[in-house]
């Protein structure tokens, strides 16, 4: 049924087994078969993909994605939120458990993996809630969750104000050994605000989001951490403080990991502007010497893996007045022509771009793919380095068109991207198995 595939003269990008070369991949029954310096023979009826030119690389994953659904699905579903990741090339996607009928049981686990079933296009991971409907004050059970298949607990959109219950948390995961994923934000610090404290929220006269909301908790949940030995991955850095924190607590072996948002490293809070709501997500966008220092982190290691935070919201919702503008942007359909623009500009080897989209994210949240060797899963990406195209909100397969990219010019674009040894996209079209 499944047939062989040779990718001929692509050069291979695979940070986990040391590989960076021009190689042939062959493929066959939804798995890498063979990856060869000397060119491979066709096998027989397989399919060959000329890559000259183009890189081949692991199936990116996103480890912080909002599909919707169940409740908003006027906004994105697990069908839409599956086409946008593929088009991005991404293989695989963590699903956060903030919908509207909150991800914190088996019900609506198993419901978003049936949809995923359906959509039949890329790898979904429920991350289920820390609290009982993210209300930061009973603990769900996180066994039932990771029972029906969550790979993570979070209440991502919000904080975990209560110290004692995010304590409670990091102790009772250990048992599970999932991570505890945390959306950094104290609420007493962050209140009121619309965006980042700085000479530019002065100008605008808008209440401003200091450091320290991030920084303060990010702080706390280090120390508890320590104590518990439990396992924390922190969502969307975006300050300076907080790069220093954890890359200090790794130092000292703490199990801590992080992700960046594409938007955290490309933008700073100037590109508010006018108040323009595209530019307004939780984190902020924060000053400039916050996305020097997050570039600096994307380099040394300190952070593990680029996540879009892909936050699909309908037009109401970004028009208007600033302060009432709802927070986030769209992500997966940008993330590698925002990460390929650090390549270009010098601050990321193409080996460090793949690995922060692939190898990274799989290791941190322990999940298959991420690498090429023989006998993992065809989960591929093939990319066109050079290839310059324009960002088009109006064309992207998401539902929701939120972006303050549209219109930006790209340098770098998936050609191709394979799930399980199974073409679902190419040359900018899905290829649905319905
Ligand atoms: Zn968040």
């Amino acid at each position: 049924m499944m047939t062989s595939v040779l990718f001929q003269r692509a050069r291979v990008i695979d940070p986990r087994n040391g590989v960076d070369g021009i190689r042939d991949v062959l493929v066959t029954d939804g798995r890498v078969a063979q990856v060869s310096e000397a060119p491979l023979v066709a096998p027989k009826d397989a399919r060959v993909v000329d890559a000259t030119g183009k890189w081949v690389v692991p199936g990116f994953i996103d480890l912080h994605v909002h599909l919707r659904e169940p409740g908003e699905e006027g906004k994105e579903t697990v069908l839409t939120g599956c086409r946008a990741a593929v088009a991005g090339g991404f293989t695989g996607v963590v699903a956060m458990p903030n919908t509207k009928v909150v991800n914190d049981s088996a019900l609506v686990t198993e419901l978003v993996l049936s949809r995923a079933r359906d959509a039949d296009l890329c790898h979904v991971y429920p991350a289920g809630a820390i609290t009982k409907g993210l209300k930061g004050e009973e603990l769900s059970e996180a066994g039932e969750l990771v029972g029906a298949g969550c790979v993570a607990l979070t209440d991502d959109g919000r904080p975990v104000m209560n110290a004692a219950l995010m304590r409670r948390v990091l102790q009772y995961a250990t048992l599970f050994d999932v991570p505890v994923m945390v959306h950094e934000e104290d609420l007493t610090l962050s209140a009121g605000g619309a965006m980042h404290e700085g000479a530019t929220s002065t100008r605008l006269g808008l209440r401003g989001i200091p450091a320290s909301a991030e920084v303060a908790m990010v702080a706390r949940d280090l120390v508890l951490l320590e104590e518990t030995k439990g396992r924390l991955h922190v969502a969307h850095v975006s300050c300076e403080g907080s790069v220093r924190l954890i890359r200090e607590a790794k130092k000292r072996g703490l199990r801590v990991t992080c992700e960046v948002a594409p938007h955290h490293f490309t933008l700073d809070d100037r590109a508010v502007g006018d108040y323009d709501t595209h530019a307004k997500m939780a984190p902020p966008l924060r000053g400039d010497a916050d996305v020097k220092a997050l570039r600096e982190a994307l380099v040394d290691g300190t952070v593990d893996a680029i996540a879009t935070d892909h936050a699909p919201h309908g037009v109401s919702d970004k028009l208007v007045e600033f302060e009432k503008g709802i927070n986030g942007i769209v992500g997966l359909e940008t993330a590698l022509g925002l990460t390929l623009a650090l390549v270009h500009e010098g601050v990321l080897t193409p080996r460090r771009a793949v690995e922060l989209l692939s190898e990274g994210p799989a290791r941190v949240f322990g999940l298959p793919g991420g690498h090429l060797a023989p006998g993992s899963p065809a989960d591929i990406t093939v990319v066109s380095p050079g290839e310059e195209w324009t960002v088009d909100a109006h064309r992207f397969y998401s539902r929701s068109r939120n972006t303050p990219f549209h219109g930006r010019t790209m340098k770098g674009r998936v050609s191709q991207t394979w799930v399980g040894g199974r073409c679902v996209f190419e040359d900018g079209q899905l290829k649905e198995s319905r």
